[in-house]
């Protein structure tokens, strides 16, 4: 029974009863066989999620192929590479682009793109505090200051408004993270780039298989960066893609992530400065594999976190992770949040309850937002010193940096993982689960 049929139930006996005390009497008595029924795992009783998942195998024949056919070449490097151009071609598929660079990481895609865009040292780039640290590895290497903006409380993504505020004649990038691949607002953050001159960059090593209004995940900003580490939604152990339709940007990927190597120019001339984020082909070819595997993957996910949502809606206290109706969210992970004043517990003994029923559960995402980080409070990114701030260039204070509701966020998520080898009603069983503890522990 939902909350909400329970609430209806115990109005009619209400109003159907000749006494109040009658209608008292009769709720107790329902609230005691409530209690008998929905013993706790915790307690002893039976789990709500009885089923395991099926191990998930991700990667087999296609990936096998590739790198049998890589290991005939005789060169293993990017340039003009098989297996790269391949990973590119396939990447075009998912995500239209005129210029992708393969690299290392995600964090190389995004450092790639803050280099391109030619960011000057004290110049702000305006993103969330809930993310990787690997969104803003590249614009502190770039001597930029990441400018931290407030979220939506339901989306966890970043508030257009709260950005708005942020933008001071200084910034110069919005990096838009999609969290758990749910979309962002990007036709707001696109307009507010619009406005004052800014280059929106989409982070969406989380969002593999994503669709902003029916558009994919990184074609809507400037630039797009993927990540291909272990974690995410397809993987090559380690990688990423940085990706552009963009005429000024789009030409220099390549060489900012190659050591500032122009490979199309002439002469071989260093015009520009960077590190060395070539990815080379055995990673290539798998991740080429990979790519092929992002519709069927993403649609999946999609398909399983939006069951979730329909059957965490109506239970008190739990506020489903909201996502646009248009849009596709490939559900990194799942993240809802707890209305703590409608329990008698705290997150941690209702995240421990929903772990013994079965549930793969865990308490929020990262530990405190990035600037909550020491590292950010003591300004301490180059050998305990931050140069721009040391002479004056930026005056960045982290240690006064509050975005109160990120903050909320991380103290009242409750974050499940999604596998793409669950099925439906294994996902039904987990939203079962949040519906038993939550029922017994409200107040
Ligand atoms: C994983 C991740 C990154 C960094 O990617 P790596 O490949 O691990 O360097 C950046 N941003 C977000 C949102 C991520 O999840």
């Amino acid at each position: 029974m939902s909350s909400q049929e329970s609430l209806n139930r115990r109005a009619f006996i209400a109003v159907g009863s000749t006494s109040l005390a009658l209608a008292g009497a009769v709720d107790a008595k329902e609230s005691n066989s409530e209690s008998r029924d929905s013993d706790l795992a915790i307690h002893g009783g039976p789990k709500a999620v009885k089923a395991s998942v099926p191990k998930l195998r991700r990667w087999g024949d296609k990936e096998q192929r590739r790198l049998t056919s890589m290991i005939e070449q005789d060169s293993l490097f990017y340039w003009k590479g098989p297996q790269t151009t391949q990973l590119i071609e396939n990447f075009r598929k998912l995500c239209p682009s005129k210029y992708v660079m393969s690299c290392s990481s995600g964090t190389a895609a995004l450092h790639i793109a803050v280099a391109a865009l030619g960011i000057q040292p004290g110049d702000e780039v305006v993103t969330s505090p809930i993310t990787d640290i690997g969104t803003v590895i590249g614009v502190i290497y770039q001597q930029g200051v990441p400018v931290f903006a407030d979220l939506d409380p339901a989306t966890y993504n970043l508030d257009p408004d709260d950005v708005a505020r942020k933008i001071t004649p200084k910034t110069k990038a919005i990096i838009a993270v999609h969290l758990a691949g749910n979309p962002c607002d990007l036709a707001r953050l696109k307009e507010l780039a619009d406005r004052f001159g800014l280059v929106l960059i989409e982070d969406c090593a989380q969002a593999w298989g994503a669709h902003y209004r029916g558009q994919p995940v990184g074609t809507v900003g400037h630039i797009g960066c993927f990540s291909l580490q272990q974690s995410k939604q397809v993987t090559c152990g380690d990688g990423g893609i940085v990706a552009s339709n963009d005429e000024r940007f789009g030409p220099k990927l390549q060489r900012f992530g190659d050591k500032g190597l122009d490979r199309l120019g002439t002469g071989g001339l260093f015009e520009s400065f960077a590190t060395n984020y070539r990815m080379s082909e055995p990673q290539a070819a798998v991740a080429a594999a990979q790519l092929e595997r992002v519709e069927e993957i993403a649609s999946k996910r999609a398909k399983l976190g939006n069951r979730l949502s329909e059957h965490l809606r109506g239970i008190q206290g739990v506020e489903p992770h909201r996502i646009h109706p248009e849009d596709r969210c490939t559900f990194w992970f799942y993240m809802f949040r707890l209305h703590l004043d409608h329990f008698r517990c705290d997150r941690t003994e209702f995240v421990k309850a929903l772990t013994a029923e079965g549930v793969p559960a865990s308490a929020g995402y990262i530990p405190v937002p990035l600037y909550g980080n020491p590292v950010f409070q003591q300004h301490g990114f180059f050998a305990g010193h931050w140069p721009i701030r040391d002479y004056g260039i930026t005056n960045m204070d982290y240690t006064k940096v509050s975005c109160s509701t990120a903050e909320s966020i991380l103290k009242t998520s409750v974050r499940i993982s999604i596998q793409e080898s669950m099925s439906e009603a294994y996902v039904e069983s987990i939203a079962e689960a949040v519906r038993k503890v939550a029922r017994h522990y409200r107040v």
